[in-house]
């Protein structure tokens, strides 16, 4: 995603010093000179090239975080979790969480790194501590501090910190219909998928009469078949209905051509992070959770993760 112009106008002045009215001078020339022909965005990256600034390495504020790769970020400790160990196969480590907030929200951080964690354990810090993070890396709306990050007690008086999360993150408790969320739950129950036919072109609801199918807007198609698949999600807050349809049912890793007893053990008690809208169900009269994209939260699928970006970064 990319930040706002808003966004970008406040950082470029913080990372150059100049006034706002100032960038935007620079801003409006750089694209009279280009003829229009970049948006106000594009010229504002330019601007900013052009007076040395490289993102990557400036300061963001938390809200800033989404959308970037990398993040330098200033913030009280609000939340400290006890470091938890972990034993995957042929991995085993420490991995210590806390949720660290600045003025404009908070965001977790997640410190992989033995050196950071004993920072943890010796209680160098401590809830209520100003820290400055550098070179964390961006995963799943998540700060991942790997070996290649910083983690330092900052000088910095914090008074006024937003507690509440960035990215739109809800616990389903509070999620109502129509919003548009992501959030971390576990699969505690999944039903028989079911199936349906689909037109090619559209992907609407392809209906079967005597002949064959029909589209309403193409008229008679062959179908596609398309599955679709119910699950209980629960966040510890409260626990929904949620519907997945062909790619996110492949994306979780279940086979809809399997036997079902078996492909419901793959997914039942996994933790993952779920993005979709919620939808009113007028016949059950409940809440329902249309999902769009799914991601494991795999302890495996993170380290590695972790691994391949800070190879990039070597
Ligand atoms: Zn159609």
């Amino acid at each position: 995603m990319q930040a706002s112009y808003d966004q970008l106008l406040e950082r470029i002045s913080r990372a150059s010093g100049l006034a706002r009215e100032e960038i935007e001078r620079k801003i409006e020339a750089k694209r009279a000179k280009l003829s229009g022909l970049v948006s106000k965005e594009g010229a504002a990256q330019i601007v900013a090239a052009e007076l040395g600034i490289n993102f990557e390495k400036q300061k963001s504020k938390i809200n800033e975080l989404e959308g970037a790769k990398r993040a330098n970020i200033t913030g009280k400790i609000i939340k400290l979790f006890p470091v938890r160990e972990y034993k995957k196969e042929n991995r085993e480590g420490k991995i210590g969480s806390m949720i660290v907030a600045d003025e404009t929200a908070s965001v977790r951080v997640v410190l992989w790194d033995a050196n950071h964690i004993k920072l943890i354990e010796n209680g160098e810090l401590k809830e209520g501590d100003v820290i400055e993070i550098n070179n964390g890396n961006i995963r799943n709306s998540e700060v991942q501090l790997s070996g290649f990050a910083d983690i330092k007690i900052s000088s910095e008086k914090l008074e006024n910190v937003k507690t509440e999360r960035s990215f739109s993150e809800k616990k389903l408790a509070d999620i109502k219909p129509g919003d548009a969320v992501r959030l971390r739950a576990f699969v505690v129950q999944a039903f028989e998928p079911r199936f349906f036919d689909v037109c090619p072109e559209c992907s609407g609801r392809a209906v079967a009469d005597a002949e064959g199918s029909v589209c309403e807007k193409h008229g008679r198609v062959v179908p596609q078949k398309r599955a679709l698949l119910n699950v209980v999600l629960d966040d510890g807050t409260e626990n929904m209905r949620a519907v997945l349809f062909s790619e996110q049912i492949d994306s979780v890793g279940f086979s809809v051509q399997e036997n079902f007893v078996l492909e419901r053990e793959k997914i039942l008690g996994r933790e993952m992070a779920f993005s979709g809208t919620v939808r009113q169900n007028k016949f059950f009269n409940n809440q329902e959770l249309f999902i769009s994209s799914v991601e494991d939260l795999n302890l495996d699928n993170l380290i590695s993760e972790l691994e391949k970006a800070n190879s990039i970064q070597q």
